[in-house]
């Protein structure tokens, strides 16, 4: 793409890609890097990250190596920058000598707009010295926090990207990353030797993005009614703690009707795979998997995330439902919740390897993953105040939608507390609502319990009122999972003041069970007649054919949002083909008279 170089950068993002204008800061990033300046950029999944490199990439001489840990997704990177008609490839270990051979001689020969290389790849001495042979116009080093050592994605080759400024020191480099807290950011300009980069922080916001907290109760179907209720035949990603799980949840699905799949580090590498580009390519199919699954994952029409398990990190969970509405349209993050989940991550964090300083940064960032899913107000102002913005209520949260309502649990924690005291901090949340509720059992006569002062205390309280009030206790610090005892819960320092009545403890209801009744939110977003609906059909349709043919995804080849655009709005010739965002020069020559032909009739 040489003819090129003289066009704006607004230019080129209407001709080349289609879209009638820039988003948030990305003008401002292209001509910062464009002039040669180097830039860390902070922005959202879904912000718009590569189009502030692969413009800088297009209006500089040379080839911009993009530096990304995800070989598994160059392959469609590429293939569509490709569509667009930019020169564009990718050096990774699945590639054979001969290949890697042309493909360095097109870099060496400046016939390559873009070329996307893994880091180790990056760091061989060979490759080095095809760089020195060769017009770099910028090195983008993507998913930076990968050189965060304390991060949830460190990446050990990350930590030698810091060589490409001393080998090249006039090429511009551009870190991008959607880890957004201070400490990451810190981490990431002193590794890269960025010191002198402009900075971009974008909102962090997902404005599309719903996200709902619900307490767990029967997991399992309450997911099942999310999928059936709200995003029947959509893609959506299901998070699991453990790989059997996985595989459990993923089977329990499928003879639900479900087309679901699994995926985790357990599994062999071509299942794996072979889920991975299913998910990609094929439409509406769910993903059953562990975090192994996700990193680098840019379908942009993941209509859900589910979360069955507690991630770690408001870092983790913000990442993980991220990958929901990559498009811009109505997604979901969903999650549910429970004491078992506080108690398993709070013993999971005592048993970890590792420094007493390495626990107590797992402890402050679990905390503060907890406070979220107890918190009564905005679930978007606490992940946004977690990234240091502030912001109002969002009104497209559970709790804006229907705030929970709260009551003096005071009382209850003190009986709550006093059991576990009485009962010896040895018993499990089980055992403990059986003595409060005075449910004699094997065990309560086994042990004594009947005979204790706490035993029928909380008589008031269902089963299910206590594990919330349980659960609520291990999330504030008030009771603790033991180390050694299996289970069992016992007090903390902060026990004393509650149990004393010293200290009034606000709690969460129980939600209600709710019977919603609605239709995808997607369609409906559309907002399409039904006409239209069939036209849109027809439009996916064709996509389909196209994507098989050409043997891409089938977004690659045109968003979901370009065609329900085409289908609502009737374009009736080729430039107002063009002006729908989605199209440029080169997907209008290539598309433009076969979309006209299914929309004309
Ligand atoms: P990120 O890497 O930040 O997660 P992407 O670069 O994949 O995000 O962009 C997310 C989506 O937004 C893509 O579908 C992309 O085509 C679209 N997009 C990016 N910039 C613009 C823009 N200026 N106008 C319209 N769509 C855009
Ligand atoms: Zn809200």
């Amino acid at each position: 793409m040489n003819a090129i170089a003289d066009q704006s950068p607004l230019q080129l993002l209407r001709t080349v890609f289609g879209h009638p204008a820039f988003r948030g800061s990305q003008e401002e990033i292209v001509t910062h890097v464009a002039g040669g300046g180097d830039a860390l950029v902070l922005m959202p999944t879904g912000g718009g990250k590569s189009l502030c490199y692969q413009l800088p990439a297009l209006l500089r001489d040379g080839t911009a190596l993009v530096v990304s840990p995800l070989i598994a997704l160059m392959q469609d990177q590429v293939a569509a920058l490709k569509q667009l008609g930019v020169r564009a490839a990718f050096l990774n270990s699945t590639l054979d000598g001969r290949e890697v051979n042309a493909c360095e001689k097109a870099l060496r020969n400046g016939e390559l707009d873009l070329l996307y290389v893994a880091p180790e790849r990056l760091m061989m001495p060979r490759m080095l010295d095809c760089l020195a042979e060769s017009k770099i116009a910028l090195f983008a080093i993507d998913e930076a926090h990968c050189v965060a050592q304390w991060g949830h994605d460190f990446r050990p080759e990350y930590l030698q990207l810091s060589v490409l400024h001393e080998q090249f020191p006039q090429v511009p480099r551009i870190a991008l990353t959607a880890t957004a807290d201070p400490q990451t950011r810190e981490e990431i300009i002193r590794r890269l030797a960025l010191d002198d980069a402009r900075v971009f922080i974008s909102s962090f916001d997902r404005p599309n993005i719903r996200y709902t907290i619900v307490d767990k109760l029967d997991a399992r179907n309450q997911l099942l009614r999310l999928i059936r209720e709200e995003h029947k035949g959509e893609a959506g990603i299901v998070y699991c703690l453990s790989r059997k799980k996985v595989d459990e949840t993923a089977a329990w699905l499928v003879s639900h009707g479900v087309h679901a799949l699994p995926y985790h580090a357990g599994m062999d590498t071509v299942s794996r795979a072979d889920h991975q580009s299913r998910f990609q390519r094929e439409d509406g199919v769910v993903v059953v998997a562990t975090i192994a699954f996700g990193m680098g994952i840019d379908k942009p029409d993941v209509r859900f995330v589910a979360h069955l398990d507690l991630p770690k990190s408001i870092e983790g969970y913000y990442q993980e439902t991220g990958r929901a509405g990559r498009d811009g349209a109505p997604a979901d993050a969903w999650m549910a919740y429970g004491l078992g989940d506080v108690v398993q991550q709070r013993r999971m964090i005592d048993q970890s390897e590792g420094s007493e300083e390495y626990r107590r940064v797992l402890v402050v960032k679990l905390d503060a993953l907890l406070g979220l899913c107890e918190t009564a107000g905005c679930r978007r102002v606490r992940l946004l105040d977690y990234f240091g913005e502030a912001s109002v209520p969002c009104g497209n949260c559970d709790t804006c939608l229907e705030p929970p309502q709260t009551w003096d649990a005071t009382e209850a924690a003190r009986k709550a507390l006093s059991c576990i005291y009485r009962t010896g901090q040895r018993f499990g949340a089980v055992h403990l609502i059986d003595v409060l509720r005075g449910r004699a059992t094997e065990r309560t006569a086994q042990w004594g319990h009947e005979q204790l002062n706490v035993f029928g205390i909380g008589a008031d309280l269902d089963e299910a009122a206590w594990r919330n009030v349980f659960r609520q206790l291990v999330a504030l610090g008030f009771a603790e999972p033991d180390h050694d005892a299996y289970g069992a819960l016992k007090l903390t320092d902060a026990s004393r003041p509650v149990l004393k009545g010293e200290q009034p403890v606000e709690m969460r209801q129980l939600q209600p069970r709710k019977g919603k009744v609605s239709k995808s939110r997607s369609a409906a977003a559309a907002g399409l007649s039904s006409a239209d609906a069939g036209l849109l059909d027809q439009l996916k349709a064709w996509r389909l054919e196209q994507a098989r043919e050409q043997s891409v995804p089938a977004y690659v080849i045109l968003h979901d949002r370009t065609l329900a655009e085409i289908a609502s709005s009737h374009p009736r010739d080729i430039d107002a083909l063009g002006m729908i965002s989605g199209i440029g020069a080169k997907k209008l020559e290539r598309y433009g008279a076969a979309l006209l032909a299914l929309v004309n009739d």
